[in-house]
């Protein structure tokens, strides 16, 4: 398996208890525990000589999970939790404590902004947000205390691609842990542990999910720092449920041709509304990875079009306040993602009105093009 490409990877990670092994597919070990046939046994457990003892602890499906995705990243050990909002933050506890200092991005998802500016400092911990578009800013904000450089490898939702080797640099020469949430790359396009950041993030709800019928998260790292989250985890049980954890796996196994389709098809589109009149900017990115720049694009509509008119006119595409599934939805950075930053957030970061985000689906081309042509006209 260690030698097997990444495609290859993606379809066999699960890790069947001996029990099973003749099932083809992994079962879903819908159990909050696991049965010792003595004491010795349970002993054993803590001696390493048994996988399982208690869901919360670890389970079959849920150490897939973690599993499965630290193998596509290229990393030693992944865990699982419940979402990608816990998976971020079993990450920062694995590296800060009250006292310690962050320094994050400005331009965050939504979700992450409200964790590191509301509840971490409850723990005592404190957050800079700078932009990390040039390093003297990233430097300027480094403390003495500051133990963790945080940021996302594209951004949301001007797609920026992220300078990971400036973060590596920096943690390097401060000595100072990284980490990066990966969720809009996937490892399909991004690895970012193989370039030296020491802790990935995903929202495993997206991607690596990929069917919108899942919460979930991963991080991934070297065993030291995981063992730790992974503690987190179980200490504040945000451990991921087992039929969630099958489902994503389910999800992951196709990742690599699913990105394929959602690329080609989202590179398409970016292509026709950049020549779209109606269209004032599209924000797509460049340079990404050698296989694409992902499957999100946000757009700048004219001025004369109307947000709403223009959502209602989409028809069949619909207004969701996620992204990655398999149909081309579209969200609303301003009512959504970015709603509860101060209004003098969102005018510095340029979330207006007329933007509008695009999570572009493996339908066929043509359905979407022609979706977006009717709604512009
Ligand atoms: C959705 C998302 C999250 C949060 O994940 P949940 O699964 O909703 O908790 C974090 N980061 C990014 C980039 C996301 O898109």
């Amino acid at each position: 398996m260690e030698k097997f490409r990444f495609d290859s990877k993606a379809v066999h990670f699960n890790k069947k208890l001996k029990s099973e092994s003749t099932s083809k597919a992994q079962p879903i070990y819908q159990t909050s525990a696991f049965k010792f046939s003595n004491l010795d046994e349970l002993e054993g457990y803590f001696e390493g000589k048994s996988p399982h003892m208690y869901s919360r602890v670890s389970n079959p499906n849920t150490d897939d999970l973690g599993t499965g995705v630290a193998q596509l990243e290229g990393a030693p050990k992944g865990v699982a939790t419940s979402s990608g909002i816990s998976a971020i933050l079993a990450g920062i506890l694995a590296v800060a404590e009250h006292g310690d200092h962050i320094v994050a991005c400005e331009d965050l998802y939504g979700g992450t902004y409200q964790l590191l500016a509301k509840e971490l400092p409850t723990f005592g911990i404190e957050v800079s947000f700078v932009s990390f578009e040039s390093k003297d800013s990233i430097r300027s904000a480094i403390k003495d205390n500051t133990v963790l450089l945080y940021s996302e490898s594209i951004t949301n939702p001007f797609l920026r691609v992220e300078n990971l080797s400036t973060i590596v640099a920096l943690g390097k020469e401060y000595n100072i842990k990284t980490m990066i949430d990966n969720t809009f790359a996937t490892p399909y396009l991004m690895q970012p542990y193989l370039d030296g950041i020491n802790i990935v993030a995903h929202s495993a709800t997206k991607y690596i999910g990929g069917h919108s019928d899942i919460t979930a998260g991963v991080i991934v790292g070297d065993q030291v720092l995981i063992e730790k989250a992974k503690k987190k985890v179980m200490n504040l049980g945000s451990n991921l449920s087992p039929f969630e954890a099958w489902l994503t796996c389910r999800g992951l196994k196709t990742l690599s041709v699913r990105m394929e389709k959602h690329i080609q098809n989202a590179q398409r589109l970016a292509s026709y509304l950049s020549e779209h009149e109606g269209i004032k900017k599209v924000y797509y990115p460049e340079h990404a990875s050698e296989k694409g720049n992902g499957a999100i694009v946000s757009i700048l509509l004219g001025e004369d079009i109307n947000p709403n008119t223009f959502s209602e006119k989409l028809d069949w595409i619909g207004v969701v306040p996620t992204l990655a599934g398999v149909e081309t939805t579209i969200s609303y950075p301003i009512g959504t993602s970015h709603r509860a930053l101060p209004k003098s957030e969102q005018e510095r970061m340029g979330i207006t009105k007329s933007l509008i985000r695009i999570s572009v689906g493996i339908e066929d081309y043509k359905d979407i093009e022609e979706a977006f042509q009717v709604a512009l006209s």
